[in-house]
């Protein structure tokens, strides 16, 4: 019988491809990808042969109900995005809810994420955490967005683009105010690196940097930034970290 399975691909270090990911991908009959071209690379450097459909935001409906026809026939779908896992800020919760009301199968098949990969080695709170992924693009509905998240305790994790990541980050010191923050650019890639600070450092920092690179932000929830704690005082000054595997 038919089986949607979900499989993470690397967030930019192909060595973090799972064994099983690899399997799966070889083993299905078809691959839907949000960007076929994009998975097609991943696909030859692995000397993988399955054929690939596209399934992407702007073809949910119909993407969706190729999937499901495949998944009637008897055949196995394996899912993936650009990079990370399906339906965190991806494509893929739609098809997933699809499935499971057809009753098929939905596997995952775990993986890189950047979020995850940004909180771990933050050296904020790891939980409780929010998610909340990508603020809204407009500057007003960012700042409403910003508004409701100011009470939330949790260490929150957002993605950002590199060229919105400087507003985003005024935005946030001028609704959140003084809190940590760790910057966690191009993850498992060859410049990797770590910006801890305040939220003023951040946005000091980027006044002056040409941002470049992908971003996850990770910031301290509200109650922690409230603790006075001297064994933090490292924090009050920005550091960059980078490492090379
Ligand atoms: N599905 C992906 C996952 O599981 O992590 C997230 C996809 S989302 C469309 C892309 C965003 O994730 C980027 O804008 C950036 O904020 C973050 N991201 C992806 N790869 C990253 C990396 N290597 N380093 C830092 N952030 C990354």
């Amino acid at each position: 019988t038919g089986c949607l399975y979900l499989v993470a691909t690397p967030i930019g270090n192909l060595e973090d491809m799972s064994v099983r990911a690899l399997r799966i991908l070889k083993e299905a009959d078809i691959i839907a990808a949000e960007d076929t071209r994009n998975t097609k690379k991943l696909c030859n450097y692995f000397d993988i042969a399955t054929p690939l459909i596209s399934y992407h935001e702007h073809n949910l409906a119909v993407g969706g109900e190729k999937l499901l026809a495949f998944l009637r026939e008897g055949k196995t779908v394996a899912l993936v995005s650009d990079a990370g896992l399906p339906c965190i800020s991806d494509p893929g919760a739609d098809i997933v809810e699809k499935a499971i009301e057809q009753n098929f199968p939905v596997v995952p098949v775990p993986g890189p994420n950047a979020a995850i990969s940004a909180l771990i080695a933050s050296g904020l709170t790891p939980q409780p955490f929010f998610f909340y992924g990508f603020l809204n693009r407009g500057k007003k509905e960012r700042r409403q967005q910003l508004e409701q998240l100011k009470k939330r305790q949790e260490t929150i994790l957002f993605y950002e683009a590199p060229h919105r990541l400087k507003e985003t980050l005024k935005d946030m010191e001028a609704i959140l105010g003084h809190r940590r923050i760790v910057l966690a650019r191009e993850l498992t890639k060859k410049f990797e690196e770590f910006l801890r600070g305040t939220l003023a450092e951040a946005v000091e920092w980027s006044q002056t940097e040409e941002i470049r690179g992908e971003f996850c932000i990770v910031l301290e929830g509200n109650e922690n930034a409230e603790e006075e704690n001297s064994e933090e005082a490292y924090w009050m000054t920005m550091s960059i970290i980078e490492h090379v595997d």
